[in-house]
Parts: C-alpha cells; sequence; structure tokens
C-alpha cells in the first residue's frame, strides 16, 4: 500500500454543457483552474457513451457502446496528471428505463445534463507505468 496525505485545498460545482464529452469537460477544468490532483462524484443523464472493461488476465481495456439514453445513476473519479496533461479517471454506473445498469470506465459520454462536484488537493499526484497491472497508476512513493 502506498499512501500520502493530502488536504483538500478547492471545490467546485460544476454544470456539464449539453452536447460535451463529459470527461472531457473535466479535464478542461483541471486545466484551465491547475487542478493536478483532485477527486469528483457526480451523476445526470447522457445521450451516449463508451465505458471500457480492463482484462485483467490480458491487461488490456476492452470498449462497449452504449447507444441510447442513460441516466448517470452514479459517476466518480480522481484527477491526476498523465503525461503532463490532467487526466480524469472516470468510472460511472448508467441506468436504463427499466432500471437496469451497465457499468464500467467511463471513456467518453455524450452529456444530456450533469451535475458534479469537484474538490483539489493541495499536493500533484502523477501517474507512471505499474508492470504489475500493466496500468498508469499513481506515482506515491511513500509506502506504508
Ligand atoms: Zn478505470
Amino acid at each position: 500500500m502506498h499512501v500520502r496525505e493530502v488536504s483538500l485545498e478547492r471545490s467546485f460545482v460544476v454544470r456539464l454543457a449539453s452536447g460535451a464529452d463529459w470527461r472531457g469537460q473535466l479535464e478542461e477544468l483541471a486545466a484551465s483552474e491547475g487542478i493536478d490532483a483532485g477527486w469528483f462524484i457526480g451523476l445526470g443523464a447522457v445521450r451516449s457513451a463508451e465505458l471500457w472493461y480492463y482484462n485483467q488476465s490480458v491487461g488490456q481495456y476492452e470498449p462497449f457502446a452504449v447507444d441510447e439514453p442513460m441516466e448517470v445513476a452514479a459517476c466518480l473519479g480522481n484527477i491526476s496528471m498523465l503525461d503532463g496533461e490532467p487526466f480524469a479517471h472516470t468510472h460511472a454506473v448508467l441506468s436504463d428505463p427499466e432500471g437496469s445498469s451497465v457499468a464500467g470506465h467511463l471513456n467518453e459520454a455524450e452529456v444530456f445534463a450533469g451535475e458534479v462536484f469537484v474538490v483539489g488537493f493541495d499536493r500533484p499526484l502523477e501517474r507512471r507505468y505499474d508492470p504489475v497491472t500493466d496500468l498508469d497508476l499513481w506515482a506515491i512513493d511513500d509506502a506504508a
């Protein structure tokens, strides 16, 4: 386990723009406000989405599309720096008219409406390649 103490430095409430990309808008906010580490939670609705599932046995993301309007029953994620740019690692649970849900790593989604609460931390977080998982994980070297 690797641990870093952080303090909540800034916070924002965000109404996402209809028609734009869910994750992209959070990365735009991070870039414009200089948020290099943070956390967010949100809800709303999307017109379509592309979710990813990480296949651990082959070390690759497998995308799947959701091509109908869905509720964003829950969305959470974090902001850190990847290759010098803010990356909004985003997961979401999307639900259909019957209340059935799909969930996963949200790559992109066309927003219908979205409300997100974002907090920025006082210390930056960067991602670095991790050979064990084949993922870019937080580079926290302070072992606990
Ligand atoms: Zn993910």
